[in-house]
């Protein structure tokens, strides 16, 4: 097998649509088994899947694909020209995605993973260089896309803030796209004004990520926040069709949930809850813009308790008072707080709570809570930690490198420790 036992059988339920506990009746094994096959090689109660059992499901998969193939006249071509944006490699919105490529970007940070978890390095990016420009506060943003591209083989160079830069002087986002363009082959671009991204692409050929413009969009994080929900529920044995998505917090500036409603929308009969305080309520043109497609359910509300009953997921926001005009935070009282007490009366048990971060854990900030830090519900670490794979997974696709990674990988040569933080032990192991 080229790929690992765990992205094969990963691939495989998702490439069917199946849970778990569904996987396991078709192919015939017990779902213990089925989970001890789908545990990282590294993890004690790792078990090798018998042979005949692989063949069995690269038969169905490939019957399965074959079958798509027909009834969708699939076009093919390599995942980079099926997602460009007016001909060039470049990541501005969700909306360049269907649901076929936006799996098969899921299928590659999946491979990534050996490398995101320091088992393995790769130098398929070796000599190409990273402008990361961000004119707009960040940390894990900057620093996992500068880490991906760096950990495929690849050097950064970084810029922050305005202050810093020639646009402070004046210039022109044109001028400074271009010019950047003569010094690297991919540039990350975050923008305080909504628009810009797509302004510095239009300025150059070479591949250009949005980092976040404004209130605009933030495809990687709803990316990787796809990528969270459907790796938590492969683990919960649960499908993402159907599935019901709470939404808290600031949904009128908030870019991730823009960026994440409309990625979700790929999917079919979703149940969405908005709850936000007055004056904060989604944008109407992305209610309408997923309210066109899949056949989705989308329910507001300003009651926390009632809004939270029955998710799946419940997606936090940060207030992002740097965006405010004239809105006033009166409306944001303690009943916006997601927190333990919250979570125990309303939420289900197998809930996943995520949040892009930062969050505001000052007390009166009435965001995510730090008290439920130690709740295994709580995935917003797994959430960060998967930026790695999931823009490792965009750099090698717009830079053309994706079939090179399998084949590039060689062993780490240092010891990196088994658990990275002390909240991921409980899952340490199970995806
Ligand atoms: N880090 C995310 C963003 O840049 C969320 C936030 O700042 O609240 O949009």
């Amino acid at each position: 097998m080229s790929v690992s036992q765990q992205v094969f059988l990963r691939d495989a339920m998702r490439r069917l649509n199946l849970t778990r506990d569904v996987f396991a009746a078709r192919i015939g094994v017990k779902r213990r088994a089925l989970d001890t096959w789908l545990l990282p090689e590294g993890s004690q109660e790792f078990r090798g899947m018998p042979e005949v059992v692989q063949r069995f499901v690269t038969e169905i998969v490939e019957n399965e694909a074959l079958l798509a193939k027909y009834a969708q006249n699939s076009q093919g071509g390599p995942l980079r020209d099926r997602i460009a944006r007016d001909g060039k490699h470049q990541l501005i919105s969700v909306e360049q995605f269907t649901r076929d490529s936006v799996e098969e970007l899921v299928r590659i940070a999946d491979m990534m993973q050996p490398i995101a978890r320091r088992q393995k390095v790769s130098r398929v990016l070796e000599g190409a260089v990273l402008g990361n420009l961000f004119f707009e506060a960040s940390t894990r943003t900057r620093v996992s896309f500068g880490a991906a591209f760096c950990r495929l083989g690849g050097s950064v160079c970084d810029t922050t803030g305005f202050t810093f830069s020639s646009m402070a002087k004046g210039e022109s986002i044109y001028d400074t796209s271009r010019v950047m363009s003569g010094y690297v082959d991919a540039m990350v671009i975050r923008h305080p004004e909504q628009g810009s991204v797509a302004e510095f692409a239009a300025a150059t050929n070479i591949p250009v990520v949005n980092g976040g413009d404004g209130a605009g969009e933030h495809p990687s994080q709803a990316l990787l926040d796809l990528y969270t929900i459907l790796t938590e529920f492969s683990r919960l044995g649960k499908l993402l069709d159907g599935a019901h998505i709470a939404i808290t917090g600031d949904l009128k500036y908030g870019r991730t949930v823009h960026s994440l409603m409309k990625m979700l929308s790929l999917y079919r009969g979703l149940k969405f809850t908005l709850i936000s305080p007055p004056g904060l309520e989604m944008p109407t043109d992305i209610i309408e813009y997923v309210a066109a497609r899949g056949n989705h359910v989308i329910e507001q509300t300003n009651s926390m308790g009632e809004g939270l009953k029955g998710a799946d997921v419940i997606y936090a926001t940060r207030v992002q008072k740097e965006r405010f005009s004239d809105e006033q935070l009166e409306g944001y009282s303690a009943d916006f707080q997601i927190n333990k007490a919250l979570i125990d009366q309303y939420a289900k048990e197998d809930v996943i709570i995520m949040h892009p971060l930062p969050r505001d854990s000052r007390e009166d900030a009435h965001d995510l809570s730090v008290d439920l830090n130690a709740d295994s519900r709580l995935a917003i670490f797994r959430q960060a930690d998967n930026g790695i794979p999931v823009r490792m997974a965009i750099f090698a696709v717009l830079l053309g490198v994706e079939n090179l990674v399998q084949h590039s990988m060689r062993d780490v040569t240092w010891s990196p420790p088994s658990h990275i933080g002390p909240e991921d032990a409980v899952f340490h192991g199970m995806y």
